[in-house]
């Protein structure tokens, strides 16, 4: 796939395969999206959401940024969470890092890449808070740590947004997960960071963080 033309030739024959193995498929698709699940993953052009997860149009609601993070006052991550929770009733909402993470390597090592400095900001502040784990660990290791323990933070920082509050004081039934994506072998890991309501969050995320810990000793 090298060039724009052939992107349109791919668009067509995919188009055309899918009508005639499943006619119907897209005018099913114009009267309305139910996905259960919302991803919350990197840009990172080797983690595709739904080819990873085998899920189809309709079937997973998508958010993408740097590193996957999500910012108490990023509006763009905060109104695709409301419409995800509040408007489709998603039932889980996954945050996926994965291994070899550009934005998380630049955060360990401190690169300067430019302007996204100041977004890698949030993933170094992550590195700081668990400065002690991280110089405890084999060197080769803190990246992967660093990539785990981000998506925990941001698990948090999910669980915790007025949306997840709203909806888990009425009761709403939504899952928050961490996971992690090995670009290497293009298998998920559970982080075991699996949050269903607001009072469970302090436990996960100390077992989660432990289970950093142990899995790079
Ligand atoms: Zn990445």
């Amino acid at each position: 796939m090298t060039s724009i033309q052939d992107l349109f030739s791919h668009n067509r024959a995919w188009a055309a395969e899918m009508e005639r193995t499943r006619p119907g498929f897209f005018s099913g698709l114009t009267k309305q999206q139910k996905p259960k699940f919302m991803w919350i993953g990197c840009s990172d052009s080797r983690v595709p959401a739904n080819q990873i997860t085998g899920l189809e149009p309709g079937e997973v609601f998508v958010h993408r940024n740097v590193a996957n993070v999500v910012v108490h006052s990023d509006l763009n991550a905060l109104s695709a969470i409301q419409f995800a929770v509040e408007m489709l009733k998603v039932e889980h909402i996954m945050v996926v890092g994965h291994y070899g993470c550009g934005g998380v390597l630049a955060a360990l090592n401190g690169t300067r890449v430019g302007l996204a400095d100041n977004w890698i900001r949030h993933i170094q502040d992550v590195r700081d808070r668990h400065r002690v784990i991280l110089d405890n660990m084999p060197p080769d290791k803190r990246a992967d740590a660093l990539v785990d323990l981000n998506v925990i933070e941001q698990v948090v920082n999910v669980c915790v947004s007025t949306v997840m509050v709203d909806a888990w004081a009425k009761n709403q039934n939504v899952t928050i997960h961490g996971w992690a994506f090995g670009v290497h072998d293009g298998l998920l890991q559970d982080l075991k960071m699996n949050v269903s309501n607001a009072e469970a969050i302090e436990d996960a995320y100390r077992n989660a963080v432990q289970a950093v810990i142990a899995a790079r000793h």
